[in-house]
């Protein structure tokens, strides 16, 4: 749980705030199913500066357990995230889970957050969440993460 003694981090969501989705909202393949990873606008100018603080990838793949995509993909492509931008990234959990499997990970759940903020000694009362969609924002409330920022916002874009 949160570690008021801990360090503020920043956890972001994948899909629609830091890479591109596709035309349906899905992560985009390659025709041998690895993820292509695109940045999307301003996202590594902004995030750059920020390499001293504790940044975090939350993100939810249900198509592992559906079968569209790779376990191992996923991890391979969150390593070239992270090699993109430079290496700044502390860490990331990735909820394979669908709704059905009532995990404690798949947000709007905060397993994945908490998780993180026990691993690196996060005060997560002084923490931001910044992702797209509401699902995004209730993972962030439900693990005691103080503030919500959208992606739009964060990263400045329209
Ligand atoms: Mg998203
Ligand atoms: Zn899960």
């Amino acid at each position: 749980m949160s570690n008021p003694n801990g360090n503020a981090a920043l956890f972001f969501d994948l899909g629609g705030t830091l890479v591109k989705l596709n035309e349906t909202r899905e992560i985009p393949l390659d025709a041998n199913g690895n993820i292509v990873i695109e940045l999307l606008p301003g996202v590594a100018e902004k995030l750059r500066p920020l390499h001293n603080h504790l940044m975090f990838v939350v993100t939810n793949q249900a198509g592992i357990t559906r079968g569209r995509l790779k376990a191992e993909k996923v991890e391979a492509a969150l390593a070239q995230l992270d090699r993109q931008l430079g290496d700044i990234l502390t860490g990331w959990q990735v909820c394979p889970h669908t709704d059905d499997d009532k995990c404690e990970c798949r947000k709007p759940k905060g397993g994945m957050i908490t998780e993180l903020a026990d691993l690196y000694g996060v005060d997560l009362a002084s923490s931001t969440m910044v992702g797209d969609q509401e699902v995004d924002r209730l993972a962030g409330e439900a693990a005691g993460v103080a503030k919500f920022v959208a992606a739009k916002d964060f990263f400045g874009w329209e």
